[in-house]
């Protein structure tokens, strides 16, 4: 079963490869660890990611705003919240032969070396944290992190925005942004990157009140991996952290997690941060952080509940939840049963040959739908069938044939992926009925 499982992520990396989703970094030069590029139909599943997450973390609701802060930020800023001196992993190192280093809570209870069973070292705090240096001149007071999470940005111009913005608490600022982590060990493919994205919200409650909103968040967040990115339900699961993994800053912290092939993941943590950020930086900043209730004139600094989630690993479930193999005459088909939101294509137009007066007719059809789906055009001119599995390997929900027939009924096919069934519809109903089928 494991060998199983472990078979499914070695698929999933190898179609994202062969079709356009993932690839190594630098590959050419040998590529780097834990750093990947995204490839054409992995900056649509992404961005389709990113805006089904802004939709309904910011547009859908009228008490969330959003923000971009930088990724070089203030070097007070980590110093103030206990990065400089908390971020850090366990790091052992192998005294045996294969002298590798791991993450001392990744290994359980041995002190052997997992790869050539050789004796471990003492563990010893590495800060994570990338460095790098502003300005011209390389010494130590020009010296700067690039973020290991968006979140700082959020509570740094929390002042800017409840003064610049008709904000009230309850409210949440939202960010979705590149953050840097020297991991120890990176792998599993794009779940644990030294370089990701990251989609945090920091939502600002009353103290007292941060205990009721933590559980809403928790269920808002669940529900959306299931109900908007249809991600099966049984694949995920709640953790509660235990007291002693609790990060620095968190007085409550509750994992989701997905049944990833090497065990379970988290996709995402939703915290209770308490008002430590807001604290830190008003202590070190000298600025002041509270909020002025303004029906009671009361003076606090608020709670915050922040649910922070990873694009990499968002994208890399919906992969390997969507991924299927099934036998169609005698042969394997594959086909991603990607959500129809999520796909990085909805409908794929294809004229059977490259006849001029077939080609025509498809583009017309292109133009008539671009506007309302993501639309492909493809006249490769291959063998139908090919064409068909090429569109199921990338989770197309339709594809649309141009025919010879077309030319004399001003018709085309619809092939829908899951059941591979087809359907002849006249090219003026055809948007209709495409929007029928996606509803
Ligand atoms: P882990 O325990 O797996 O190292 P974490 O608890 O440190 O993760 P958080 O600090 O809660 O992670 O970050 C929020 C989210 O950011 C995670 O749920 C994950 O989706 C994403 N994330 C964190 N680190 C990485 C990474 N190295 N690569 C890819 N995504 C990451």
């Amino acid at each position: 079963m494991i060998g199983e499982r472990q078979d499914l992520m070695e698929k999933v990396t190898a179609l994202s490869k062969r079709r356009g989703f993932v690839y190594p970094s630098s590959e050419i030069y040998g590529g780097l660890g834990g750093l990947y590029d995204y490839g054409p139909y992995g900056v649509a599943l992404r961005r389709n990611i990113r805006n089904l997450w802004w939709r309904h973390m910011v547009d859908l609701r009228d008490d969330v705003v959003g923000l971009e802060s930088t990724i070089i930020m203030h070097p007070q800023v980590w110093v103030a919240t206990g990065h400089v001196e908390n971020f850090t992993d366990p790091l052992v190192e192998c005294r045996g032969d294969c002298k590798q280093r791991f993450r001392a809570d990744h290994l359980g209870s041995t002190d052997r070396c997992p790869v050539c069973g050789g004796p471990l070292s003492e563990p010893r705090r590495f800060n994570t944290m990338f460095k790098t240096h502003i300005g011209p001149v390389e010494d130590t007071a020009s010296e700067v992190h690039l973020r290991p999470e968006t979140a700082q940005g959020m509570f740094v111009d929390f002042k800017n925005v409840v003064s610049s913005m008709r904000v009230r608490v309850p409210f949440g600022i939202a960010q979705q942004g590149r953050s840097f982590r020297n991991e120890i060990t990176h792998g599993n493919f794009i779940f644990r990157l030294r370089e990701f994205e990251q989609m945090e919200m920091e939502y600002f409650v009353r103290p007292g009140e941060d205990g009721r909103w933590h559980e809403h968040w928790i269920d808002e967040r669940f529900n959306w991996y299931v109900e908007v990115l249809g991600i099966r339900r049984e694949k995920l699961r709640l953790r509660p952290h235990d007291k002693d993994e609790l990060a620095h800053y968190a007085k409550a912290s509750t994992d989701i997690e997905y049944l990833f092939p090497f065990g379970w993941g988290e996709l995402e943590g939703v915290a209770n941060r308490t008002d430590f950020d807001l604290r830190a930086h008003q202590q070190h900043s000298g600025e002041d952080l509270s909020y002025l209730e303004p029906d009671t004139n009361e003076r606090y600094i608020p709670y915050v509940i922040e649910p922070a989630a990873g694009v990499d690993r968002i994208m890399v479930t919906c992969l390997l939840d969507a991924y299927d193999e099934e036998e169609v005459r005698g042969e394997t088909r594959v086909v991603l049963r990607l959500h129809r939101d999520v796909a990085p294509v909805e409908v794929a137009i294809m004229p059977l040959s490259k006849k001029k007066e077939l080609i025509e007719v498809a583009r017309q059809v292109q133009r008539t739908l671009q506007p309302a789906f993501r639309v492909e055009y493809d006249q490769t001119g291959g063998h139908i069938g090919r064409r068909y599995r090429r569109q199921d390997e990338i989770g197309t929900p339709y594809c649309i044939t141009i025919d010879f027939a077309t030319l004399e009924d001003r018709a085309v096919t619809i092939r829908e992926r899951d059941s591979m069934e087809q359907e002849r519809v006249p090219i003026a109903n055809l948007l209709d009925r495409l929007r029928e089928r996606f509803a």
